[in-house]
């Protein structure tokens, strides 16, 4: 898939929290956070690009990038195990497995907090209006990329997605590979993120039913992508579940 070739760089495979001390004495905590684009910013050429230039542009070092194609399984009883039994638990699930996805493992000092402040709040209208999420996120969970949340959970994630579904190779230029997929996307058409929150509202409101939404949802998405319809169908009914579930939600407030 990658046609960049294989280049000897001085990266290290992803090893733990080094420490560094300032000139002004101060302990600086290097260390690794484990982050992956999810299928809505995979589809989205354009979002995912943006949002890797961000984190690069933000002064990360990049220590893995790749695509990866993790089970059903293992997102259930692994990566998301904690939330089971949340209302959005099912839903969750099938949003993340919906496509492949786009996996960093990001380092620097407080890369964790960092990382998740250029985020921001779990839930899009929740963000700030400049955070990636804030500006990307489609609707209520749909909120482009995933960041460990705290040390033990970063260690715990690098742990489990290294053991199941990554391959890390030493002395390969991951910087490299991230801004090849940059420079390919960054220039791909968009589209505006409010075109797909009017339609997650018309629907919730009872404005267009699933059938007039799906086929929205699929048009603004095929020009946003150069994935497959099979896949694009598949994400576009997961936007509908959402805005659903969303309004149902409210009706029981
Ligand atoms: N999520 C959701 N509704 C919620 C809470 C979470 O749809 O009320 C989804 C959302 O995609 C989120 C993921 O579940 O990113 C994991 O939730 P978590 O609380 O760990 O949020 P995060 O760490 O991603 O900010
Ligand atoms: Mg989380």
């Amino acid at each position: 898939m990658w046609d960049i070739d294989k280049k000897l760089s001085n990266h290290i495979d992803s090893s733990y929290s080094g420490q560094d001390r300032d000139k002004r004495g101060t302990i600086n905590m290097t260390e690794d956070v484990l982050v992956f684009l999810k299928p809505d910013a995979v589809i989205r050429r354009y979002i995912g690009a943006r949002t890797i230039k961000e984190f690069l542009d933000a002064g990360f070092k990049i220590g893995y990038f790749g695509e990866a194609y993790p089970s059903k399984e293992f997102i259930e009883t692994k990566h998301y195990a904690q939330h089971k039994g949340e209302f959005f638990y099912d839903w969750l699930v099938d949003y993340v497995t919906s496509s492949h996805l786009l996996v960093f493992i990001l380092t620097g000092d407080d890369v964790i907090c960092e990382v998740r402040k250029l985020l921001d709040a779990t839930i899009t209208e929740n963000a700030d209006c400049n955070s990636i999420r804030g500006r990307y996120g489609i609707f209520g969970g749909i909120n482009v990329a995933h960041a460990s949340d705290s040390a033990e959970n970063g260690k715990r994630e690098l742990n489990i997605w290294k053991k199941d579904v990554i391959k890390i190779e030493r002395n390969y230029d991951y910087t490299e590979r991230a801004d090849a997929y940059i420079n390919k996307y960054i220039n791909f058409s968009m589209v505006d993120t409010i075109r797909y929150r009017e339609i997650s509202k018309q629907l919730m409101n009872e404005k267009i039913n699933e059938k007039e939404a799906k086929y929205l949802f699929v048009n603004l998405l095929s020009k946003e992508s150069d994935l497959n319809r099979e896949i694009i169908s598949r994400f576009a009914e997961i936007m509908i579940r959402n805005a659903l579930s969303r309004k149902e939600k409210v009706v029981e407030q």
